[in-house]
């Protein structure tokens, strides 16, 4: 038994039941920007459209005007509803005096980024002492919907400035090898051995230029019989990690054999927040973090945010999280996520402490993370 894995896997289950079950007031729906009468630019649409300035969150929507000083700026919106997209345009203002309007139409609307991501399940599963655990096909193609619609809410909340591409690879007959409790003291395995997966799996599928790889295992079979240490409520596991000189991000899902018959459907965006939320603040993008928690994914509450999953990612996504102490927003954004998918981060931005070990299944940054039954 592995005391320390225990520990960050407790707090991490600690972490979601309270922000899962703590109201909290959410106070950045009233903040609202002064007038100044030096506007120097006039912004309009005839969709409306939620405004970045340089890929920043401004709590302006169209029609609207901004003090911008000399220089050029990427001024961008987001859109919802008939018109939803991602919309862009380079400006340069050279006269702070002069009034410039601009007016985004169709044409300023961008193609998505394209994310290419790989889901890989496994119907059979077979700890490291032996236990084996199955489930057939049809939880498989249950989970694998609920990954869709997970992957939408995201393409949706950065207002379609990107679009998955998505390959699958289902294993029906092959058994995947887990590590579990039985593992020796020294030895922090948990779940998977991703190295060993992924290399079996480049023999049919180029992944070079793959954003996110996404696992599934059955840790309980259908008829709840479970392997020593795997838990009903055991949750799943992320991280970004090397792809050849690139960084991939890698997750994992168990199937459980909980109320939602799959795994917690929360689970796929919280995951892939740990993927990702290390990547941004490399390029220059802020994003929140509670300083007492570990990562973005877990500190919806410090920033007044009832739940992380429902209110605190798609504002995470949209780069609206209001910092009060910061007196700015904080987040990802679409621009961000429409010019680095998780592919185009550097790895030479990355320490070796902050990415996986090559060798070991086991990884400094990753995070085991424990969701509700
Ligand atoms: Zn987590």
């Amino acid at each position: 038994m592995n005391t320390l894995k225990n520990i960050s896997f407790e707090l991490c289950f600690l972490c979601i039941v309270l922000f899962s079950f703590i109201s909290c007031e959410k106070d950045n729906e009233n903040i609202t920007q002064p007038t100044d009468n030096n506007n120097n630019l006039k912004i309009t649409s005839s969709f409306g459209g939620t405004l970045y300035i340089d890929g920043k969150y401004v709590n302006k929507t169209l029609p609207t005007d901004i003090k911008l000083t000399r220089g050029t700026y990427i001024v961008s919106i987001g859109v919802e509803g008939n018109e939803a997209g991602y919309y862009r345009k380079e400006v340069t203002i050279e006269n702070e005096a002069e009034l410039q309007q601009i007016t985004f139409t169709k044409e300023d609307k961008v193609a998505p980024k394209i994310w290419k991501v790989l889901w890989v399940s496994y119907t059979k599963a077979k700890t490291v002492d032996g236990c084996t655990t199955s489930v057939s096909k049809n939880y498989v193609d249950i989970a694998y919907n609920t990954f869709l619609e997970k992957l939408k809410e995201i393409e949706d909340n950065s207002f379609q400035a990107i679009s998955w591409e998505i390959v699958t690879k289902n294993f029906y007959e092959e058994t995947v090898t887990i590590f579990n409790e039985a593992a020796p003291e020294n030895d922090p395995a948990y779940g998977m051995n991703w190295d060993k997966s992924l290399s079996a799996i480049r023999k049919e599928i180029n992944i070079d230029d793959f954003d996110l790889v996404s696992f599934y295992w059955p840790a309980n079979s259908e008829d709840t019989t479970q392997c020593s240490g795997y838990k009903t409520n055991f949750g799943a596991r992320a991280a970004p990690a090397p792809n050849g000189n690139k960084i991939i991000g890698i997750m994992e899902f168990p199937f459980i054999n909980n109320e939602f018959g799959i795994q917690h459907p929360l689970a796929f965006v919280h995951e892939w927040m740990h993927t990702v939320e290390a990547s941004y603040p490399k390029k220059g993008f802020k994003l929140p973090v509670d300083q007492g928690a570990c990562c973005t994914a877990h500190s919806g509450n410090d920033f007044g945010y009832a739940t992380n999953f429902k209110d605190f990612y798609p504002d995470v996504i949209k780069g609206k999280v209001l910092s009060v102490d910061r007196k700015e927003y904080l987040g990802i954004g679409p621009e961000a996520l429409w010019i680095y998918s998780t592919n185009d981060i550097e790895i030479s931005l990355f320490t070796s402490k902050s990415i996986p070990h090559k060798s070991s299944p086991s990884f400094s940054f990753t995070r085991n993370c424990g969701f509700l039954k």
